[in-house]
């Protein structure tokens, strides 16, 4: 398939035209291929606006230059479209992947899901890659002949990037042939969803490095602990000495993150660190490629993962993550937004469970109470939850707001 002058997809790429197809078949668009269109059902959906106003790691009201769940899908898209492009890989298929991989997080980041996952014990528990697609596949309503956006089968198998043997057991009651199999056979996605899984990783070490600095909860000093960071501040800063040595005054030495010259400093690093990553990532994953040689993405489902890092970046990345770990994601000021979310949403769950008319009627006819309680909160925004949170409790959570 032809993808403009230059640009041929390969033959392991997810081609539009062999799409496993929709559930509901439709018939072709006149003027976008099956992926496209994926891609522009995600963009237009509910859950995709709600993602502005959705924690990545910092709650929404910290601050507007933080990564919320869309500028960090939006980032993602970004990272794995540059290496689709290298790859001769279905570039649409990997954005709709990357814009609808966070679709079913809750309000609050991780301590939303590991809430709402803890209330939804007894019930089947929650997790949030089983979310996304249910949201994709159930929970929009927009069309009149069948709920959700009736996705290709592509764009679903790279939204369900985990899944639990009891739960692919059944989805797969439901859907023999559907995304779940694999779970249950073995077997990789295509590559243009293991690649999206790989990008989501790389967007979010980089982007939380920014905001980290940013909040002032990660120091520049402690970061020259880790290599991967480091090796690209020094790179910078060479880069800074040699555009003008001679006007840098005192001020512009100062740390990194504690001065418009720093803040310079730090982007120039991230963007080299970043764009190292993508490098590592096009060359590492041709080299597999390569060596598996893969006839089509059915020889590729049946194979191993292709799309990696190097074994050396794949070790530098596991540190930046195990500092990212303790220094940011535990920092005292993390976690104690992290301990009011948790409440906030075991509150919510208790609530709406007592007082089911509490919620839209859509939530409540659904014949299992609990997993309405769930959708419903798994949907909302973190402003949203919290003005419920005020409604139903009477009290008011993060009051500095
Ligand atoms: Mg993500």
């Amino acid at each position: 398939m032809s993808l403009g002058v230059g640009h041929e997809l390969a033959a392991w790429a997810c081609w539009p035209e062999f799409s496993r197809g929709r559930r509901f078949p439709e018939p072709a668009a006149p003027t976008r291929n099956e992926h496209q269109r994926d891609r522009d059902r995600i963009v237009h959906s509910t859950a995709f606006r709600r993602l502005v106003y959705k924690t990545q790691v910092f709650v929404n009201h910290e601050g507007d230059l933080f990564r919320t769940r869309l500028t960090h899908s939006l980032e993602v898209a970004q990272v794995a479209r540059s290496v689709a492009r290298e790859l001769r890989l279905n570039e649409d298929l990997v954005e709709a992947i990357a814009l609808a991989h966070d679709l079913g997080h809750t309000p609050f980041g991780h301590a939303g899901q590991d809430a709402l996952h803890a209330c939804m014990a007894p019930h089947g528990g929650f997790e949030h890659n089983l979310q996304s697609l249910r949201v994709v596949d159930r929970l929009e309503q927009r069309y009149f002949a069948f709920d959700g956006l009736n996705l290709t089968f592509e764009s679903r198998e790279g939204i369900l990037k985990h899944c639990s043997r009891r739960h692919a057991a059944q989805l797969c009651a439901d859907e023999p042939d559907g995304p779940a199999r694999r779970f249950l056979e073995g077997g990789q996605p295509g590559l243009e969803a293991q690649l999206v899984n790989l990008a989501d990783e790389v967007a979010y070490c980089t982007h939380d490095i920014d905001d980290g600095l940013r909040a002032g909860l990660l120091q520049p000093a402690e970061l020259h602990g880790v290599p991967l960071f480091a090796r690209w501040h020094e790179e910078a800063r060479a880069a800074r000495e040699a555009v003008a040595p001679a006007s840098r005054g005192p001020s512009e030495v100062a740390a990194a993150g504690s001065a418009p010259a720093g803040r310079r400093l730090v982007f120039e690093t991230l963007r080299r660190l970043l764009s190292a990553l993508i490098a590592d990532i096009v060359h590492s994953t041709k080299t597999a490629i390569a060596s598996a040689a893969p006839a089509d993405v059915d020889a590729v489902r049946r194979g191993p993962a292709l799309v990696r890092l190097s074994t050396s970046m794949r070790q530098e990345v596991d540190t930046l993550k195990r500092y990212l770990f303790d220094a940011l994601y535990r920092h005292p000021q993390v976690t104690r937004t992290t301990l009011l979310a948790r409440q906030v949403v075991t509150d919510l769950f208790h609530a709406y469970l007592a007082r089911p008319a509490e919620m839209p009627a859509d939530f409540v006819d659904t014949g299992d109470v609990p997993r309405g309680v769930a959708d419903y909160i798994a949907g909302m925004t973190d402003r949203f939850a919290l003005r419920e949170h005020e409604r139903l409790t009477g009290q008011r959570i993060f009051a500095e707001a």
